[in-house]
């Protein structure tokens, strides 16, 4: 039995558990006004607020409900648009009209939903911070202009004394119900029983399901009919800790909760902004770490990304746990060295020490809001005498796997760094590699666009080795 609250109403349902959430609110609730459009997280029609119980506060996030999992809704408060209406427009809904922010209105109420959830935050949100949360909105009509005006007009009415919950309750951004949900959620305190469908044998192993953006995308239907043993909320599998100087990140971590730990900030050259290049806010909110590498993508952000950080990945099945490289994890086009009882538990890696430069690169047809063409990451450490002396490079979109450069890597290590050097090394990547060309570039396109993202990283590493004339030269 999932339980959880939709608006201001408690549910209880037998519905599948890897059904869409969206459709048990548009089908089943008969709540039309969160819009099904993509099917695919791609324009948050459908995004709804989910609030979580954390510390006597209830903590929004807005949410894409087209591919979140059903069972993550369990002992969540999930807030529609209808949720947030009243006899009067809120000052968000006020202001898309004043400033022209609606025109066919279609994709109107995710804003409207976005633009609240931001607004629930403990501080005060600022313009930047209201875009932020509409960056996963997409809206066909309005070129953004007026809605930018409208998130403009919002941040500056937004009250300055005693900015809170209560603040918000009485000037009208939110319905008096909002006031008793952290303790309605409180009274949710089991866990959602078994969710394996009746029809289907108790033999089979479970489908792991994370935040669902890779699932629900790519097999809706076999997860809506499928044993599903949700992850996502399992507090065994949450959580980002470092102790000293080893980070362990809790499977079910999402990439909002990585982001706000600022463990990969600390770590990645300052140039470098992995989590803008990582999908969008809503996404964000929903994807696990743990779903992207056992996705097994070859073009998977953090795949890449632990790859180059030589991390270690911890498995477990019933008592028995092992730990695996992530190097010597991934075999063949999403074949894993991983039994189908297994789930991934976390993801370890020692801090690159002072002096190692770690970069990671991505190019994708669109800047944000997109898979990479070709992404990689590098960990180098290069000594006073230019001698490499630590080198863990990595790429994706280049090979049938996230790749673990072992080769390119290998011919670099302890070499003094210079640009015959680093011709031979480029030499060496080529053979390396085996892109295929696809919907994101020619085989070739994604060779150039490696050697060219390969030498921005040892750019950011070495400068004084790496003439900026050479990489145009190379190109
Ligand atoms: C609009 C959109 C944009 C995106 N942009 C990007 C992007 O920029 N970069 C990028 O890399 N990806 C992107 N993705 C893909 C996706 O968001 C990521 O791969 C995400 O990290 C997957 O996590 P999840 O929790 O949603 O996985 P799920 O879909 O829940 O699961 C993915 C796979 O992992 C398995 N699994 C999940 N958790 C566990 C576990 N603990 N143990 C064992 N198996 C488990 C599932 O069974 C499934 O096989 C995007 C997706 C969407 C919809």
């Amino acid at each position: 039995m999932i339980q959880f609250y939709l608006n201001g109403r408690k549910i209880h349902t037998d519905a599948l558990p890897g059904s869409a959430l969206l459709d048990f609110i548009r089908n089943e609730q008969g709540l039309k006004g969160t819009k099904l459009v993509c099917k695919e997280g791609e324009c948050a029609a459908c995004a709804v607020l989910v609030g979580t119980l954390e510390g006597g506060r209830v903590h929004y996030q807005n949410m894409c409900s087209c591919i979140m999992p059903l069972a993550n809704a369990h002992g969540k408060h999930i807030v529609t648009i209808e949720g947030l209406n009243g006899e009067e427009l809120t000052p968000v809904q006020q202001a898309m009209v004043d400033c022209h922010g609606s025109q066919c209105g279609f994709c109107t109420p995710g804003f409207v939903v976005s633009l609240t959830g931001a607004l629930l935050r403990a501080e005060r949100p600022g313009y930047r911070q209201l875009l932020k949360a509409i960056d996963g909105n997409i809206c066909r009509c309005t070129g953004y202009k007026s809605i930018e005006r409208a998130v403009q007009r919002i941040a500056e009415a937004l009250p300055e004394e005693a900015y809170g919950l209560e603040t918000l309750l009485q000037q009208g951004y939110l319905p008096a119900y909002f006031r008793q949900m952290a303790a309605n959620l409180a009274t949710i305190n089991e866990p959602a029983n078994d969710s394996r469908p009746e029809k289907e044998p108790a033999t089979t192993a479970p489908l792991y399901l994370g935040g669902g953006t890779d699932l629900l995308v790519q097999m809706p239907r076999k997860v809506q009919h499928s044993a599903v043993l949700p992850v996502f909320t399992q507090p065994a599998l949450k959580g980002v800790r470092e102790e000293n100087g080893r980070c362990t990140i809790g499977a079910a971590a999402t990439a909002t909760e990585l982001e706000q730990s600022g463990v990969i900030q600390s770590i990645l050259h300052p140039q470098d902004d992995f989590f803008h290049l990582l999908s969008s806010s809503p996404i964000r909110n929903m994807s696990t770490v743990g779903g992207n590498l056992i996705n097994a993508s070859p073009i998977g952000d953090f795949t890449v990304l632990f790859l180059a950080l030589d991390s270690s990945i911890r498995l477990q099945a019933g008592g028995h746990a092992r730990t695996v490289k992530l190097k010597d994890f991934y075999r063949g086009y999403k074949k894993m060295d991983r039994q189908p009882e297994e789930h991934l538990v976390a993801i370890e890696f020692e801090r690159p020490p002072k002096g190692v430069c770690f970069s990671f690169e991505k190019v994708s047809a669109r800047r944000n809001l997109d898979i990479a063409s070709v992404n990689t990451a590098a960990s180098l450490a290069i000594d006073g005498a230019g001698r490499i002396q630590t080198i863990h490079l990595s790429a994706g979109g280049v090979g049938p796997i996230p790749m673990y450069l072992r080769q390119t890597s290998q011919f670099l290590r302890g070499k003094v760094l210079d640009e015959p050097l680093l011709k031979e090394a480029l030499d060496v990547l080529q053979e390396e590699i085996a892109p295929i060309s696809d919907a994101r570039g020619a085989a070739d396109y994604k060779r150039r666009l490696l050697r060219q993202l390969m030498l921005a990283h040892f750019l950011k590493a070495a400068p004084e080795r790496v003439d900026i004339l050479f990489v145009a030269r190379s190109s």
